[in-house]
């Protein structure tokens, strides 16, 4: 019997409560809204390279995984390696601050490493007031992916400038400027060096990985290639190796499944998708073969539950890289300090 006065009180406070939703709901949102806008998901981490993977997945639908997108932070500055559909919005969402965006590198030019680059301009130009163009820097093919974003933007980036003024929105700050380079260093400043070098991912040429390197940390990024000794050169000893990685034991269920159902050109595709991604095994011989420290998978094809999926999709990866191997997700993080050999690793 003691128990029901607060029996009773619980009921009058949840029927209260509901009795005044709109301004309970109004003002928790107000108190969470104002601890989360503004906020800046890099602060935590000191100098050194900072990876944030904003996109893991490849052009396959996958529920948990944007296209291809990597946040490198190096000092004072914020590079995105491709835009593929999805990422960037998600490093909003995680409160990565983009009005310090100081380019954004593409590896190559198929849709699922371009198709998020609208994001990328809008989020940089409202959150600096930029007056100048953000550079896309890629291989040759990247001006005209510039031209074709400033093209189809123009009307937006006109009605944002008379709508919010000058002082905020200036003219000129909504657009790219594509610099097409060839192999060999693309980024050097502020201690940072980035440099592009060819990988094999025919017919799409050239396609191009790089190699990051900041205050004696180093990160390798293969972009999309079928297996290459370009990669285990060019990660000669680096802290990280970030690989794409595709495991045809498990794709052959998509394609069976697709063959089974009369799709027989989809089937198609997920065969020729082969002959030109790395399987997870490829990638650690690779990481083996470069000395490499760690062993990051990323576009991971085909899309699957990791924590149920992982042993499957590695395969026989942990025989032949003795360092640890990671799968991608995203929000995972990955912080080198400056002038160190830790590793840390986080997740947004
Ligand atoms: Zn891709
Ligand atoms: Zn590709």
């Amino acid at each position: 019997m003691r128990r029901f006065p607060l029996l009773v009180l619980l009921l009058a406070t949840i029927a209260g409560l509901w009795w005044q939703r709109v301004s309970v709901g109004e003002f928790m949102f107000g108190q969470i809204a104002e601890r989360r806008a503004g906020r800046n998901a890099l602060a935590a981490y000191g100098d050194g390279l900072t990876l944030i993977f904003c996109g893991t997945g490849s052009p396959l639908p996958d529920p948990q995984r944007a296209e291809s997108c990597l946040a490198v932070k190096a000092g004072d500055t914020l590079l995105l390696i491709d835009a593929g559909d999805g990422g960037v919005r998600k490093l909003a969402g995680w409160g990565v601050p983009l009005g310090g965006l100081d380019a954004v590198l593409l590896t190559h030019l198929h849709s699922d490493h371009i198709e998020g680059l609208a994001p990328a301009l809008l989020l940089r130009w409202t959150g600096s007031a930029a007056r100048t163009p953000l550079p896309l820097i890629g291989p040759p093919g990247t001006a005209q992916v510039a031209a074709g974003y400033n093209m189809m933007l123009a009307a937006d980036a006109s009605y944002r400038t008379a709508h919010h003024g000058e002082a905020i929105t200036p003219t000129g700050g909504g657009q790219f400027a594509g610099q097409e380079q060839p192999p060999g260093v693309v980024w050097n400043q502020g201690g940072l060096v980035i440099t592009a070098f060819a990988v094999n991912h025919a017919p799409v040429a050239p396609a191009y990985g790089y190699r990051i390197a900041y205050k004696g940390r180093t990160v390798v990024v293969s972009g999309d290639t079928a297996a290459t000794p370009a990669v285990a050169r060019a990660a000669r000893g680096a802290d990280v190796l970030v690989h794409e990685a595709l495991q045809p034991r498990l794709v052959a269920g998509i394609t069976r499944g697709l063959a089974a159902s009369g799709q027989a050109r989809t089937a198609q595709i997920t065969r020729d998708i082969l002959n030109y991604h790395t399987t997870p095994e490829q990638a650690a011989a690779l990481a083996a073969q470069a000395g490499a420290r760690m062993l990051v998978l990323t576009h991971i094809v085909p899309p699957v539950p990791m924590r149920l999926f992982e042993a499957a999709f590695l395969g026989d990866a942990p025989q032949r890289f003795a360092g640890p191997i990671r799968i991608a997700r995203d929000g995972t993080v990955l912080h080198l300090p400056a002038s160190s050999s830790a590793i840390d690793e986080d997740a947004l």
